[in-house]
This record gives structure tokens, sequence and C-alpha cells, in this order.
């Protein structure tokens, strides 16, 4: 087929009425997915079933430093939690903080505390500055823009390269702004385009001149061991690179169990310099809480232990969820490619395809497929203030749904993509 943008006014709508016909017959079928959010499945779920019973009442004596998990006491998590993140980033287990179920409400904190105390000696809390600004790489993940915009953040949209983001448009603006005071990054496996950053944008991101003595990495690594392939991507450690310089403090990495046993009752980390640790520790943590859940973090490390470690259990996310990224990607090519009217990412790892379609078709597109039953994540949504100038990027998520379910619903979306593209060249 030709692309549609060589396709005559008559060629193009004689296309359109099959399309639409198509989309009616759709219509008709009274079909309801959700693929807005990236969920595992339920058959992921499953894989971490004796999550629920792993832990016997001698577990609960048996902890390293003989502190008893059922009682209050160790605020930064039992040692062997402490221990079990430590080996994931290569980081010492006194960089880090064993949190509660979700690492988005540890960001949402670092956030807020530095709006009202700041982040070191000798720095003016953020809200008392007339202006604090972030930078933020695009397309990205919803949530960290709805953390900025909640404390009347500024966002500045930073484009994405296949290396990760423009790293030469951001050493220029911190080195000239010092309101900037922060950085959004899912580094490995971004959500939603799957890039990891390369060594060369971490290296560059440790080691930046910035105006703002007080900036910081929101490092949020949520998808570190979520490979899709054998061949996984490696990202840098950059602890390594800021490790012994003036930047020591600069980075805040997060990361939870979250899509490795059951979101939202799983363990979070907050990793950082010593010092830092050191200080949140003493200034927030205590005063906010006398720790997080031991059990649940036992009952993490028991379980990881009984089915051969973390890359083990991945591997068998993985076996899961590569026919589903494999279908995104064959529905897409079968009806999509060499059209001229959509790219699409095929990520090695992470949870999210990001799609591209014809400039301005982008809402369109995502309000044809709620029509035909298609629930995707709100068009917009993957830029800061929900806005995306080119009203392009739409965020798919596959892991969700069964197979027949995803193959439905991704015959839909084709179908919306060229309607609504066929729509557009016929204005
Ligand atoms: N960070 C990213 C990039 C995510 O995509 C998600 C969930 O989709 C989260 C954080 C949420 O993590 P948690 O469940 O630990 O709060």
């Amino acid at each position: 087929m030709d692309t549609l943008h060589t396709m005559n006014k008559t060629g193009l709508q004689e296309h359109y009425h099959m399309l639409k016909g198509q989309f009616d017959h759709f219509c008709a079928q009274n079909i309801s997915l959700n693929m807005a959010r990236g969920k595992p499945s339920p058959a992921q779920l499953d894989l971490s079933m004796d999550l629920l019973n792993v832990l016997t009442p001698k577990d609960c004596l048996q902890v390293e430093n003989g502190i008893d998990p059922r009682n209050y006491g160790g605020l930064d998590g039992i040692p062997e939690a402490k221990g079990l993140f430590a080996k994931m980033f290569g980081v010492r287990s006194s960089q880090v903080f064993v949190g509660g179920n979700s690492s988005l409400t540890l960001m949402h904190d670092r956030v807020a505390r530095a709006m009202t105390h700041g982040v070191e000696d000798g720095c003016l809390p953020w809200s008392k500055l007339p202006k604090v600004k972030f930078l933020c790489p695009v397309p990205s993940y919803d949530r960290h823009f709805e953390i900025c915009a909640l404390f009347g953040i500024e966002m500045i949209p930073i484009a994405m390269t296949e290396e990760g983001p423009d790293i030469d448009e951001i050493e220029q603006l911190v080195r000239e702004d010092d309101a900037i005071k922060g950085m959004w990054c899912v580094p490995k496996y971004s959500n939603p385009t799957g890039i990891t950053y390369s060594d060369e944008v971490v290296r560059r991101l440790a080691r930046m001149q910035t105006k703002a003595r007080d900036f910081r990495l929101f490092w949020d690594n949520a998808y570190a061991v979520h490979h899709l392939t054998n061949t996984p991507d490696e990202l840098r450690n950059i602890f390594e690179d800021v490790a012994g310089t003036e930047n020591e403090n600069r980075v805040y990495m997060f990361a939870s169990t979250s899509k490795m046993t059951f979101p939202g009752a799983g363990i979070s980390a907050f990793i950082s310099s010593e010092a830092n640790i050191t200080a949140a520790k003493k200034r927030f943590f205590s005063v906010q809480t006398i720790g997080a859940d031991k059990i649940n973090q036992l009952r993490h490390v028991r379980f990881f232990e009984k089915v051969g470690g973390i890359p083990a259990l991945m591997k068998k996310h993985a076996e899961i969820l590569k026919p589903k990224f494999a279908e995104v990607d064959r529905a897409f090519t079968a009806s999509l490619a060499g059209k001229g009217i959509a790219t699409w990412t095929k990520p090695k790892g992470g949870y999210f395809v990001s799609l591209n379609v014809l400039d301005g078709c982008a809402k369109r597109v995502v309000a044809l497929a709620k029509q035909a039953g298609v629930t995707l994540t709100t068009a917009g949504a993957t830029f800061p203030y929900g806005v995306d100038p080119r009203d392009r990027n739409i965020r798919i998520a596959p892991t969700y749904p069964s197979m027949s379910e995803l193959e439905q619903a991704m015959k839909i979306i084709c179908v919306c993509v060229e309607l609504a593209a066929v729509e557009k060249l016929l204005a």
C-alpha cells in the first residue's frame, strides 16, 4: 500500500468508507478493554503467590541484626532488604533507605520536603524562592508531572533522543538558570519510550555544572530489572560517577518491587549518598515514621530467595510479556507500516510502547478507541501540563490484557490510527 500522503482525494474517500465500516463494526460489538495504565496481568501476579506463605513464625526471629520485625525499630529497613536493593543497584547498604509500598510516595515526599525545608544546609527551601523549575524529558511518566503541578513547579520539556534526554540542551539550561532545581529521569527502559540512557548521558548528567547548588536528579529506576530480551540494556551506575566529586549528593534514586511482585503491596527504596540518607533519616524519616513494614520486607527477601533470585523471577515475567510486546509490533507493522502515518518503539524492557501518530491526531485516536470500547492513556498525559504540543504521542500499555484481548484491542487501535489520519488528510 502507498503512503496515505500520495493518495488522491477520491482514493482517500474510498479508504475512509472502508475504515469507517470496520470501525462501526467494532463499535457494535460492545467491547470493553482498559489499556490505560501499565499493570501486570493476573498471570504475572500468580508468579508471586508464594509471597503469601513464604514466612514461618521462626523466620521472624532470624533477622540479620537480631531485630524483631514484629516490633517497632529499624527505621531504614532490615539489613536483608537494604542488602537486596544495594545488590540490585551496585551501592552500599548504608546508601539505602527502605520505604513503604510505593516509590511514588517517596518521590512526592522528597519534593514536598525540598519545598518546605530545602535539600541542603545553606540553601533556602524551594517554596521561599520566586520560581522553581524542573527539567522533564518528554514523553514520560505522567505522575512525575502531577507532583510538579501540585507544588507549582514550572516544567521545562526536554526532547528525548535514542541516547536519552538531549544532554547538550540540559547542560546549557542548568548552567545558566539557578531556578532549575531538579530533573525527572526514568533512566532505564523509560516510560513510555523504552529508551535506556547511554553511558555518555549518565556521565554528563552526573558531572555537569549547575548554577543551582541544590540541583537534584530524581532518578526513578522503576524498570531496572524489567528486561524483555536476553540481551538487556546496561545502565551506567551514576553513583560511581558522582562519588568523590562535589556532586556526590546530586542523585536521589527511587525503586520498588511493584512490578516484580504485587503492585501496591511491595517494598520501595530511596537510594542516595550516605550524607543524604543520614540527613533525611535524622530530619524527616524519623519524624514521619517509626519504620516501614518490616514483615513485608522479610517476606520479600525470603520470597526472592525461594524463587532463585530477582533475575530468575523477572525471566518468568518476560516469558509472559514478550508475546504481548511482539503482538503490538506485529499488529502495527501489519496495519500501519509504510503508510507514513505512525511510528512506534520496540522496547527491550519496561512496560510500554510509545506510539507517534500524525501530528494533531493523538486526541482523536484516543477518542475513537474509547468509542469502540478500548480505553487508552489520555492523549497528552505523557507531557507536562497534559499538553503534547504536536498532539501525536500515545502510550500503549500491553501488559494487562490477555493475548486474545490484546489482539482485539490492537485491531481497533490500528483502525483508529488510520481513520484519524485519513480524516486529517481529507480535512
Ligand atoms: N515510576 C514509574 C516510571 C512508573 O511507571 C511507575 C508505575 O507505573 C511508578 C514509578 C510507580 O511505582 P510505585 O508503585 O513504586 O509507586
